[in-house]
């Protein structure tokens, strides 16, 4: 049998007070009382040579970055009243983005291959963008939705048991990327996002395969959208600090895994060195240094309560007192997950009630999401 809880719908979950006052600045945009990141940051005038260091422009990066926190603080009526420019902390972060193309570093993975070449690192992205599917999506977190999702091709983990594999892994040995995905630029990505926000979106929500690989297309968009519109960042946040660095201040909302609570199940079952150091570090980041508004999905894996959930739940108890949980009950034992008989199977009731009990006694807010 099938553990199930019902999850609250939209309405009742905005009548919640604690998610309206952890999510308030994303409400307030919904409600168009307040203006996105993106759009503040366009309003900071950049003058850059695009020629320039990867040093000068880190450096010119960390400046802007500290100008846009300082203008975020002001009245909304400063804020409304400035005018957007040309050159500005989005243009910069989308030169230096480039730059980190041409030896990839986006994820800690750091491939370093040349993608502006046509190299391909794990990820088997060039500089070229892919998108799989895009659309209104009702089945995210209830203060998500409708969410404009878009679903990018490519990732740069290897889960076995993942359950996008079409999307993320399978297509790497069988297809070609475009007999299954659309080549996408900044343009198109931003009038895609537009055309979702006319739909009825409330936010643009980046995903995959990971957008982790589509940084450079992802900020590059922001130059070219318009609406008054959350950007959301929806990935397993495997960032290198330079590529977090690119997108902290432009996005309003984050939605990361937190899949493991060691580096050697991540290993085991994700390929990937130091898993639990890097997510850990950079949801630190975004909590204290970024929007701060966050829901962390962490997948009840069966067997690995003790070492992976646990350590979950005791460090957003300690780091990441405002972020809410989703505490996912839906794991499938699909791909490969097969050859590995501990987590050949659903979680099971017990394990399921073991990790909410858990998160109670630990005053971590997951129900309204979860
Ligand atoms: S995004 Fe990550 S996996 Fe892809 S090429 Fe860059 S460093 Fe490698």
């Amino acid at each position: 049998m099938v553990f199930r809880i019902l999850r609250p719908d939209s309405e009742t979950v905005w009548k919640n007070d604690i998610i309206r006052k952890r999510f308030a600045r994303y409400r307030s945009i919904i409600d168009d009382k307040e203006i996105a990141r993106y759009i503040v940051a366009k309003s900071i005038e950049c003058d850059f040579d695009i020629n320039d260091s990867i040093k000068n422009l880190e450096n010119l990066l960390a400046e802007k970055s500290k100008e846009f926190n300082l203008l975020l603080n002001k009245s909304n009526e400063i804020i409304e009243n400035r005018q957007i420019h040309n050159m500005n902390y989005v243009s910069l972060a989308e030169n230096l983005a480039n730059k980190y193309l041409e030896n990839c570093i986006f994820c800690e993975r750091q491939c370093k291959v040349n993608r502006i070449k046509g190299e391909k690192g794990f990820c088997l992205i060039s500089n070229d963008s892919y998108v799989s599917s895009a659309f209104l999506h009702t089945g995210e977190e209830a203060p998500l939705i409708p969410s404009g999702t878009i679903f990018f091709q490519g990732c740069n983990f290897g889960c076995v048991f993942c359950q996008n594999y079409d999307i993320s892994q399978s297509w790497k040995n069988t297809k070609k990327i475009e007999d299954i995905a659309r080549k996408i630029d900044t343009i198109q990505l931003a009038n895609l996002a537009d055309r979702l926000v006319e739909k009825g979106a409330i936010n643009i929500n980046y995903v995959g395969g990971d957008p982790i690989p589509n940084i450079h297309t992802i900020v590059g968009s922001l130059q070219h959208q318009t609406s008054n519109i959350t950007q959301l960042w929806n990935s397993n946040f495997y960032l290198t600090e330079e590529s977090l660095s690119l997108i902290i201040d432009f996005m309003d909302f984050w939605l990361p895994d937190f899949k493991y609570g060691n580096n050697n199940c991540a290993e085991k079952y994700s390929g990937i060195t130091s898993y639990y150091d890097v997510v850990a570090r950079n949801l630190k980041k975004i909590h204290n240094a970024g929007s701060g508004e966050i829901i962390i999905r962490h997948l009840i894996m069966p067997n690995h309560i003790e070492c992976c959930s646990k350590p979950i739940l005791d460090f957003v108890a300690k780091e990441l007192p405002k972020a809410v949980m989703n505490l996912m009950q839906q794991f499938r034992p699909e791909y490969k997950a097969s050859q590995y008989p501990e987590i050949n199977r659903r979680p099971n009731l017990q394990e399921i009630q073991k990790v909410r009990k858990y998160a109670d006694e630990l005053g971590i807010l997951y129900e309204p999401v979860s």
